[in-house]
């Protein structure tokens, strides 16, 4: 399977390289069902918000993008493209597939017009659909932070690409 690997040296690196990466993700065919989904894994600090800060503006987004963690999960309308929506969403604090769906999560995922980005992802790691895009952070010093992305098929569905 593929995995791209970058190692950046700013927080401006970072997202730049989200913005190209959102850019070409819009004009993708990554195999899916429903929404597309971005589930961002690593450390505090890492940078997943400061990439979501760049990915939102690859998507054309032009509202301000914070850090959900005490809402959870930000909705924000799009212009461009196929996709519709692009939902921010904050998993720290998220405790069970419950709280789940009470935020109306499996609508979520069933919508092809929706850009879903999950920061701390491994937390509802269950709840994911069976592909997805995953991209891990690592902090290597001050300003340095290695950055890997690569497209997540649980089994089942490669399997069931394999027959097709
Ligand atoms: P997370 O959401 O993963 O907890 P944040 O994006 O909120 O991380 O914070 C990352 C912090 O690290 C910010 O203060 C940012 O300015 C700083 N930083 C330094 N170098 C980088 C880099 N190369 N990429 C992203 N953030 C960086
Ligand atoms: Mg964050």
């Amino acid at each position: 399977m593929q995995v791209n690997e970058y190692t950046t040296h700013s927080p401006k690196e970072t997202k730049q390289l989200a913005e190209l990466f959102a850019r070409e993700l819009m004009t993708s065919d990554v195999a899916r069902k429903g929404a597309l989904v971005v589930a961002l894994e690593g450390d505090l600090g890492g940078g997943k918000t400061t990439f979501t800060q760049g990915f939102a503006r690859g998507l054309g987004v032009h509202e301000k993008v914070l850090s959900p963690t005490f809402v959870i999960m930000r909705h924000h309308n799009m212009r461009k493209s196929d996709f519709r929506m692009f939902i921010h969403m904050d998993a720290y604090r998220i405790e069970n597939i419950k709280e789940l769906r009470a935020l109306g999560w499996q609508d979520i995922l069933k919508d092809r017009e929706a850009i879903v980005l999950v920061e701390w992802a491994n937390r509802i790691h269950r709840a994911l659909p069976k592909n997805y895009i995953q991209v891990k952070f690592r902090f290597i010093r001050e300003n340095m932070r290695d950055i890997s992305m690569s497209v997540k098929l649980k089994a089942k569905s490669v399997k069931q690409q394999l027959k097709t």
